[in-house]
């Protein structure tokens, strides 16, 4: 539920977290557990509980968020050495925080494995 869930609390501010960067559709913050030197959470203010959730109408909100990403990506100073923008969508991928989010990774040499 969207009150409870831990990302609407973010978004709204509840828990105090600084946004490193924010859009019309979505904020950024950093990750509480990093996985590489760089790693940022953008999250949409709307709660969807994955990308299934994406409709047509929320396209501009999807939109947002890469490009937000891509922002995020070209302020941290990777772009010289690239990064990774994911997002998990259920268990098999290991979904932990069920509202839609893309994880921003760089910094590091990261693993080419991705499955
Ligand atoms: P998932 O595993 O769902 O793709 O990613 C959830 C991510 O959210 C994890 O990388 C986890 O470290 C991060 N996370 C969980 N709770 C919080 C929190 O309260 N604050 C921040 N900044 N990150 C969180
Ligand atoms: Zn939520």
């Amino acid at each position: 539920m969207p009150d409870e869930c831990i990302f609407c609390r973010i978004v709204r501010g509840e828990l105090g977290t600084d946004f490193i960067a924010e859009s019309e559709h979505n904020v950024a913050f950093r990750d509480l557990s990093p996985q590489a030197p760089i790693h940022v959470l953008v999250v949409p203010r709307k709660h969807l509980t994955a990308l299934r959730d994406v409709g047509l109408d929320d396209q501009c909100v999807t939109g947002d968020a890469l490009a937000l990403a891509a922002r995020v990506a070209r302020e941290s100073g990777l772009l010289d050495g690239g990064y990774r923008v994911l997002t998990n969508d259920g268990p098999d991928a290991g979904q932990t925080v069920h509202h839609l989010h893309f994880h921003v990774l760089g910094g590091k040499k990261l693993e080419a494995s991705l499955g």
